[in-house]
């Protein structure tokens, strides 16, 4: 169960999800994905080892600056392809990755289907990136929908979203951990620091409720009210 996003300056950004996933295997997982943000949304994502994903992605030819990925841990519904993160929308607009559990998801889907949304996973995470292609199809913006979207979801959760035509990561936390990294000309996210230490040392821990974007030449952490809220931004020590 591991988080990874970048916004990077080249097309590096596969490459850098796929090394990101890698040094967070030590955390266990049994599916693993990427989504990338370039002319399309795209999303290769598959069960088993990270080797399995590299396969898949052999087969593709996507690129884009924009990205997240995961390795999943299953809690709801059996490591299979489809089950994977990352998940998305019905109009595949939106990608999600997330660790934790959604304790109200039954709700939210149920409710989520009354209004006409199809499910493809036996998952929690699906029903987060229909709530926010609700929200886009209400008239938000990407981050307005993105945050309404979160503050639906009771339980914890470290979540990033991508949302295609818009070129940067939004992720939020509750209860489970994530961190930025700080480059020049590059931004990071992970659940853990090794996911981008041999790009920087320079981290910003994410608290409870924070909610964070990356975009490419900037971040910025707000409360979950979308206050700003100033960050320190620690150096990692070499290990
Ligand atoms: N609850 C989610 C699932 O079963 C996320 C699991 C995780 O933390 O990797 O897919």
């Amino acid at each position: 169960c591991g988080i990874v996003g970048c916004v990077g300056r080249d097309d590096e950004t596969l490459a850098t999800l796929v090394h990101g996933l890698s040094k967070l295997e030590y955390r266990g997982y049994d599916s693993a994905g990427v989504a990338l943000v370039g002319d399309d949304l795209d999303v290769v994502k598959r069960a088993g080892e990270l080797d399995d994903l590299r396969a898949a992605l052999d087969d593709y030819d996507i690129g884009g600056h924009v990205g997240i990925g995961h390795t999943r841990w299953s809690t709801h519904g059996p490591p299979t392809d489809a089950n994977a993160h990352p998940h998305r929308d019905c109009s595949e607009r939106v990608a999600v990755v997330h660790n934790g559990i959604i304790e109200n998801y039954e709700e939210l889907k149920a409710e989520l289907r009354e209004d006409g949304h199809e499910f493809r996973s036996d998952t929690d995470t699906e029903v987060i990136p229909h709530l926010v292609e609700e929200r886009l199809d209400a008239g938000d913006d990407t981050e307005t929908a993105v945050r309404a979207a979160v503050s639906r979801l009771e339980g914890s959760y470290a979540v990033a979203v991508v949302v295609a035509g818009d070129d940067r990561v939004f992720a939020a936390r509750e209860d489970s951990p994530l961190v930025l990294g700080i480059d020049d000309g590059a931004f990071y996210l992970a659940s853990d620091v090794p996911a981008f230490r041999e790009f920087t040392d320079r981290v910003v821990y994410l608290e409870d409720g924070e909610f964070a974007v990356i975009s490419a030449d900037e971040w910025h952490v707000t409360d979950s009210a979308g206050q700003r809220r100033e960050k320190d931004i620690d150096t990692v020590e070499w290990s």
